[in-house]
């Protein structure tokens, strides 16, 4: 398979598969609370077009295994119709992860859905933003962590202020998984949602202004000194 631009593919939802001549395509939703309509509609799409089957990733999002790169087209436009989000991959704003927090989990301290939501829709971030390297947010409703906050380039759990007792957020900036893991900075102070929400901007502001193709938010900060990040980014 020559001349396929594999990047634009990725860069629409289409991912190459181990298997030659098959894509899966990657959606996603913040928080992974799909209603029952969009699965009734990808499971639809995943019968006509691919196995019959969808799979859960690891950032809550359902990707279908097993398109032939010829219904790629006819498989985005259903998709598109269906309004389910199309997934980001590569070197952009990955789609934030949540847990449930206070919605329903009896230790949540935190509405996490409500901040994944402000996250997604605010003008300057907007998941699929093109950055530099893959920029991971991760959300969790107390300090159990079940998101692993600690290990994305910001993530955030749930925490009781020692003094105010007041809910709000811990913050970590600057952790990455993969190959070589490495924990995020941990912030010193108990972050509200409206400062959780200016401080991404200016981390994600400042990540997309400094950092080198392929260079990871937590490398960055090596490289440029944790004095100077906190005070470009007032942290
Ligand atoms: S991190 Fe806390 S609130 Fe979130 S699922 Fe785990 S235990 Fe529940």
């Amino acid at each position: 398979m020559e001349n396929i631009d594999y990047e634009d593919l990725k860069k629409r939802g289409f991912l190459r598969q181990a298997q030659e001549g098959f894509f899966v395509l990657r959606t996603r939703m913040p928080g992974g609370n799909y209603k029952r309509e969009d699965l009734e509609k990808l499971a639809v799409i995943a019968q006509k077009y691919a196995k019959g089957f969808v799979h859960a990733t690891v950032r809550q999002g359902l990707e279908i295994p097993f398109i032939r790169f010829e219904n790629i087209p006819e498989v985005e436009s259903e998709v598109k119709k269906t309004g389910i989000l199309i997934g980001a991959s590569g070197p952009r704003l990955r789609t934030t992860v949540a847990c449930p927090g206070n919605n329903w989990c009896k230790r949540g301290l935190v509405n996490t859905f409500s901040l994944a939501d402000r996250i997604e829709k605010e003008p300057g971030l907007k998941c699929g933003l093109d950055l530099p390297h893959k920029f991971k947010i991760a959300i969790s409703g107390c300090p159990n962590a079940c998101t692993r906050p600690q290990v994305s380039e910001i993530g955030m759990h749930g925490q009781a202020d020692s003094l105010t007792k007041a809910a709000g957020y811990t913050v970590y900036i600057g952790g990455c998984g993969g190959r070589i893991s490495k924990s995020g900075i941990k912030l010193e102070k108990v972050y509200t949602e409206d400062e959780v929400m200016r401080l991404v901007e200016k981390v994600v502001k400042f990540y997309k202004d400094h950092a080198k193709p392929r260079q990871r938010l937590g490398a960055l900060i090596d490289e440029f000194g944790i004095d100077n990040f906190y005070k470009t980014c007032s942290c």
